[in-house]
């Protein structure tokens, strides 16, 4: 109670759900004895769960690796206590100028190579801590992004070679990352997984040949790791499962995947008062009441991480066009009700039409509302963060990870 006092909402992230989707990835996986090992992904924050709580739930759910993308979370981990004798710790976004090598080396942790500038960087600061760097090759199989292309590869394989030979580098794993793999309904992005996965064993041929077999390959996501047994090779890295979600809606919910959403976002409704009917809501003018109504303040906004794309028009013959505002679940005498942001969001608050009278439906100031849950979806009464996600225009991971520092976490 005291760490939500004048915080008008929080996100209550429960831990058990988090172990428990561990236990069931480490499950789809072969379970604790097989050669899959699981990676529980606590990049950025752990998606907005908090980086510590939420590692120590995937480790008691039986990861045995944990990746961030930025070097100072990996090194947070360390921080925390979680030592090398608990878990690998993998990191693999950083300006190789810029990046704490030798902290991270000192500190036990793997790191990414995806350039020929980046393996030179390691290797020195390697030689400077007087310790082998743990190296992860990372190819581009066609995602674009970070990564060795084939057409110079060769180059980073001697010179991976050469430091090798040196005692400079440990080279652990080869690795890449999917782009289409959270849509295997749409053949094309089938056809394009299966791409990228035969380009991946190209690669490992070409490291094989150069004498530099990687210990481990690693390439799966979450979309992967659930739907495709067959690339889980040594290690496998899901992050969003981790948090109880579906990469995407089209590919299921949650519980078809065996997983519980570990965030419910809930708020305190500020001021509750009587507006006429052609009452306008919010900035723009967007929202217009269609009857006689009552309105709630729901006490968070753009600033808390409530996207603004989330807004609500839907007064018929508006010059605006329809636009469901995101859901927000309020008790009533009736029972559960969703309502909707109606109007623009704000930096702070957003306006729910209540579309009734508050005395009727027993809605009053200071009321807790549920403004995504591990539900069930809108249909039941019950909101989610793939709602909100469809809402704004956006996918769930956008949802939790931009929920500001003003939400404070509490843990179940
Ligand atoms: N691996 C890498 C390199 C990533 O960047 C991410 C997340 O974006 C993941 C794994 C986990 O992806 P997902 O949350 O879809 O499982």
């Amino acid at each position: 109670d005291a760490a939500r006092r004048g915080y008008p909402a929080q996100a209550i992230v429960d831990l058990a759900a988090l172990k428990g989707n561990m236990q069931h990835i480490v499950e789809v996986c072969g379970g604790a004895k097989s050669s899959t090992a699981v990676m529980g992904v606590v990049k950025a924050d752990a998606y907005g769960h908090g980086l510590i709580p939420a590692a120590l739930a995937a480790l008691a759910g039986g990861a045995t690796w944990l990746g961030t993308a930025q070097p100072r979370e990996a090194l947070l981990l360390r921080k925390a206590g979680i030592g090398p004798d608990r878990c690998h710790v993998l990191t693999w976004m950083y300006s190789g100028i810029e990046a704490p090598f030798e902290e991270l080396i000192a500190n036990d942790i793997d790191i990414s190579v995806g350039s020929l500038a980046g393996i030179d960087a390691l290797a020195k600061a390697a030689r400077t801590v007087g310790t082998p760097a743990r190296v992860h090759v990372k190819v581009d199989t066609g995602f674009g992004r970070n990564g060795f292309t084939p057409q110079i590869f060769d180059q980073a394989l001697a010179l991976l070679k050469r430091y090798s030979s040196e005692g400079c580098l440990h080279v652990v794993a080869q690795w890449s990352h999917l782009a289409v793999a959270d849509m295997p309904k749409v053949p094309a992005f089938v056809a394009s997984t299966e791409a990228q996965i035969d380009t991946f064993n190209d690669f490992t041929r070409r490291m094989e040949r150069a004498g530099l077999a990687p210990e481990i390959r690693h390439l799966a996501n979450t979309a992967a790791t659930l739907s495709r047994p067959e690339i889980h090779f040594e290690l496998v890295r899901p992050g969003i499962a981790l948090y109880g979600y579906e990469p995407d809606p089209s590919m299921g919910t949650p519980k078809d995947f065996g997983l519980k959403p570990a965030m419910t976002l809930q708020a305190q409704l500020s001021t509750v008062k009587d507006l006429e009917e052609g009452h306008s809501i919010s900035y723009g003018k967007t929202y217009l009441t269609e009857s006689e109504t009552s309105s709630a303040i729901l006490p968070i906004g753009y600033a808390d991480g409530v996207h603004r794309s989330a807004s609500g028009f839907d007064r018929e013959g508006s010059m605006h066009a329809t636009h469901l505002g995101g859901p927000v679940c309020i008790m009533t005498n009736d029972g559960p009700k969703i309502v909707r942001v109606s109007g623009r969001v704000c930096m702070d608050q957003c306006v729910l039409d209540l579309r009734g009278k508050a005395a009727d439906l027993n809605v009053h100031e200071g009321d807790t509302v549920t403004v995504f849950g591990p539900g069930r979806g809108v249909r039941f009464n019950e909101p989610t963060a793939d709602d909100w996600a469809q809402s704004a225009d956006t996918i769930s991971y956008e949802i939790f990870t931009c929920l500001r520092s003003r939400i404070p976490r509490l843990y179940l």
